[in-house]
């Protein structure tokens, strides 16, 4: 049988196979996931203030091992998960056996779901993905598609320039080893002006955008309006 990978073309299996070969070190907040560790409760209580996920459906579209999914889950949302590679899911699967959380976790595309449970969800979020997708748009239509009317759509990406060329390549990667060498690729990354046109043909409103900064002297991520380097961008389903 072809897996779900083969049978999707908005997927590149180089970028599956990298955090599949991580996966095992998902949970540990010290590994090369350690930056979505520490991202996590600011992104979740910027969502969560927007959204009031608690008792709120909400898909999680590239949840990998699963940070973002299942603390929303503990925040009292019903929470579907889905990512193509195989292993982070496995491993997200596995964390619910030590949280005691519930997570409905899928290997399935995003456009796939997306056909099968239109309008479904009040909350779709979409979480350091797009910049490891061939295709942004279609990831971005079907996140859109999932949506509830009135519903929130939140994607996170690195902006392109060079400062975030410095930052999230050559600091990230090269001098400060908070990444694996070659997790991201310059000519990917999305600009807020790109993200938006794209969102906009979605048929989504931007709502708003936030940046994400990392401080290498006290360690300390924040939030704010510095969209230089990462950020996140809010958005709704019109009614
Ligand atoms: N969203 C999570 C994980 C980010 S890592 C978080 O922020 O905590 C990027 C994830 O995107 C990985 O789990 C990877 O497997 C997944 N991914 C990459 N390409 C994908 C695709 N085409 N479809 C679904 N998931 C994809």
């Amino acid at each position: 049988m072809p897996s779900a990978e083969a049978t999707n073309s908005n997927v590149d299996p180089a970028e599956l196979a990298k955090f599949g070969a991580l996966a095992s070190r998902w949970w540990d907040p010290n590994s090369e996931f350690k930056p979505l560790h520490d991202i996590n409760p600011l992104r979740l209580n910027y969502i969560d203030k927007l959204v009031g996920v608690n008792g709120k459906r909400v898909i999680d579209i590239g949840c990998g091992g699963g940070i973002l999914a299942e603390s929303m889950a503990v925040r009292g949302a019903e929470v579907t998960g889905i990512d193509l590679s195989a292993k982070p899911l496995k491993v997200a699967q596995l964390h619910l056996l030590e949280s005691g959380q519930k997570v409905d976790y899928r290997l399935i595309a995003a456009e796939q779901i997306a056909d099968e449970q239109p309008e479904s969800f009040d909350c779709v979020c979409c979480m350091e993905m797009l910049e490891h997708v061939p295709e942004p748009p279609s990831t971005i239509r079907a996140a859109a598609k999932l949506a509830k009317p009135g519903g929130w759509v939140f994607f996170s990406t690195l902006n392109r320039n060079p400062k975030s060329f410095l930052f999230a390549i050559v600091g990230a990667e090269y001098v400060l080893n908070l990444l694996p060498k070659g997790t991201h690729e310059y000519k990917r990354f999305i600009t807020p002006s790109e993200l938006s046109a794209m969102a906009r043909d979605a048929g989504l409103t931007v709502s708003a955008f936030t940046g994400m900064t990392y401080n290498p002297f006290s360690k300390q991520y924040a939030l704010n309006n510095d969209v230089s380097v990462n950020y996140i961008v809010a958005c709704r389903k019109p009614i």
